[in-house]
């Protein structure tokens, strides 16, 4: 744990707050050694709350406490941070931002909405990113979301758990080359978990669910099937 402290922008409460990892930007420093350029240069990948007004990333960072970060190549590196087009960026929430503004103005694409919501999650932002891979999982075909979703649900014991696990299912013949043996083996995974009672059919060949006792065995034939069936019994 990295200590970082930090001064409000919104109410000038101080914090110290124990980060995982920080990016360190050597070159937003510019020879300059005051609390603008320490704020410029050092970025925290998860949002940081304040915790007498609670405002988000809305914090300065103070020298001392930049001068102290030691680059180790592991909790701190050295980089600047940017999202995956290059556009740079000086907080998660500035990222969020972004991303949310692609993913609303493209929301037939459901690459912005599964970015939104992975960079969601690496802030720390559990509900923001559930709430874009919910939308995201509405498209047709979309696997990635409607598997995350799913995720949630059964984690929560939630009573939809067992209708999002049968989407996520049917959806697993989108899985992209590559990506599809993981998420089959994680839809296994969680048909295991949720021990939701499942009409499920392979290639039109019914699985009894409640017999199977080979997990990784149903994951593989997951990867493999041309056409999924599944709905709730
Ligand atoms: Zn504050």
């Amino acid at each position: 744990m990295i200590e970082l402290a930090v001064t409000c922008s919104r109410c000038d409460a101080r914090a110290v707050h124990g980060v995982g990892a920080v990016l360190l930007d050597r070159d937003a420093l510019e020879g300059a050694d005051d609390e603008a350029a320490w704020t410029r240069a050092v970025y925290v990948p998860v949002s940081l709350a304040c915790p007498s007004c609670g405002a988000l990333d809305a914090h300065r960072v103070e020298p001392a406490s930049g001068r102290a970060l030691v680059v180790d190549g592991e909790h701190v590196r050295e980089g600047r941070a940017a999202l995956s087009d290059g556009t740079p960026i000086y907080t998660p929430s500035e990222g969020l931002a972004r991303l949310a503004a692609h993913a609303d103005a493209h929301p037939d694409d459901p690459q912005g909405w599964r970015a939104l919501g992975n960079f969601a999650l690496r802030a720390g932002r559990a509900d923001e990113a559930l709430a874009a891979w919910r939308r995201g999982a509405e498209l047709d075909g979309e696997l990635e979301c409607a598997l995350n979703v799913a995720v949630d649900a059964v984690a929560r014991e939630d009573a939809s758990a067992p209708a999002l696990l049968c989407r996520a299912l049917e959806r697993v013949v989108f899985g992209q080359p590559g990506r599809r043996s993981l998420q089959s083996a994680h839809l296994a995974e969680l048909v295991r978990r949720s021990r939701a009672p499942l009409a499920l059919a392979l290639d039109g060949e019914p699985v009894d669910v409640a017999r199977v006792r080979d997990w990784s065995g149903l994951g593989e034939r997951l990867a493999r099937a041309r056409q999924v069936r599944a709905s709730p019994r």
